[in-house]
């Protein structure tokens, strides 16, 4: 009896299906497509032979302008499928939508244009396949020779700042390309914030979660659709949806100034009641307005930001539409007789 309970674990994390769900957004990848799909063949081919596993691949096209889809549909073969949004909805939505469709016991989540490898999925795969007390395996960037310096001291900066008094961390250096059992991907699925920042909303869902190092592939078509300003506004959305730290840092500071304002006020009073001293001129004046307007429209500005996700939130509208799915015609999987 006393293995009861890890029993039952290890059977709800049995696999039922015996299916592999592989999750890939694309935006504008078509020059990726022929060598993406041979590998996902490639891997389906290599994950059926070592763990038994058959795959299913969904692909979604998050709103590509340049012929994707079509170049994606034309090589889709067996259990694959594209699911086209409507219009860009951006990466993290794109992957929830594929993450929805899943029906396998484990999902993958990869990125299209080849940069997370072959190699390291399989590594992905076997870590899960064979620690049936892991939910959760994510792949952790061991080496990040295309950021800058700077790039590189925000983000350090960005993850101290974040994991303040959290009772989740965020591991820095993770991205999206990690797998998941049915039961993370069902819970993650729960999760509708419409701003998203995926490696907030990993860290909330908690589960037992493993890492493992990789260094990724350099891109081989195509450009990274990450601009600075991009990334800033997606630590702008880690901030705001899930720490309260900017705010609380700032009204601290409020409070600082005001009793050092008050104070300053006394003295002066007591200056003019004692001494006959009259207040010299406006440079004093001028800095404490300054100081107390600046800081007055900074924390204003903050506050702006979390209304603004307040305001998305209380939208009831759907993450994401669906335009069409597409699925692999069984006829160009048959031979001609
Ligand atoms: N992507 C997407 N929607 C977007 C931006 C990117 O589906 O709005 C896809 C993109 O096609 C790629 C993956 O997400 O398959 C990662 O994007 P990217 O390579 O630009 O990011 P990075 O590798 O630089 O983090
Ligand atoms: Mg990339």
């Amino acid at each position: 009896m006393v293995s009861a309970i890890p029993n039952q674990i290890a059977a709800s994390n049995a696999l039922t299906n015996g299916t592999l769900s592989i999750v890939s957004p694309f935006l504008n990848e078509a020059e990726s497509a022929p060598a993406f799909t041979r590998m996902l063949a490639e891997l389906e081919r290599i994950v059926a032979e070592r763990f038994g596993l058959s795959v299913e691949v969904i692909l979604v096209d998050d709103g590509s302008t340049d012929g994707s889809a079509a170049a994606f549909s034309s090589l889709l073969q067996g259990r694959w499928k594209i699911v086209q949004l409507s219009r860009n909805f951006g990466k993290e939505i794109a992957l929830f939508a594929g993450i929805e469709a899943a029906r396998g016991d484990l999902v993958l989540l990869m990125d299209a244009d080849l940069q997370h490898s072959m190699a390291v999925s399989l590594q992905l795969i076997e870590a899960i396949v064979n620690d049936p007390q892991t939910d959760v395996v994510y792949a952790v960037r061991g080496d990040r020779r295309e950021s800058g310096l700077m790039r590189l001291g925000f983000s350090r900066l960005f993850y101290k700042l974040i994991n303040v008094r959290q009772r989740f961390t965020m591991p820095p250096d993770a991205g999206d390309f990690r797998i998941m059992r049915a039961s993370v991907a069902r819970a993650f699925t729960l999760l509708r914030d419409k701003k998203r920042f995926n490696k907030g909303l990993y860290a909330w869902a908690g589960f037992r979660q493993k890492s493992i190092n990789y260094i990724p592939e350099e891109r081989v078509a195509g450009v990274t659709r990450w601009s600075k300003f991009g990334l800033l506004a997606l630590s702008k959305e880690g901030f705001t949806s899930f720490s309260a730290l900017p705010l609380r840092v700032l009204s601290s500071f409020g409070f600082l100034l005001a009793f050092a304002g008050v104070a300053y006020g006394i003295k002066i009073l007591l200056e003019v009641m004692f001494y006959g001293i009259v207040v010299p001129g406006y440079p004093s004046l001028m800095v404490a307005i300054l100081v107390i307007g600046g800081f007055n429209l900074a924390l204003l500005g903050m506050l702006g930001e979390y209304l603004w996700v307040t305001l998305s939130e209380t939208k009831d509208r759907p993450l994401y539409i669906v335009r069409e799915t597409l699925e692999s015609t069984p006829a160009k999987t048959t031979a001609p007789a």
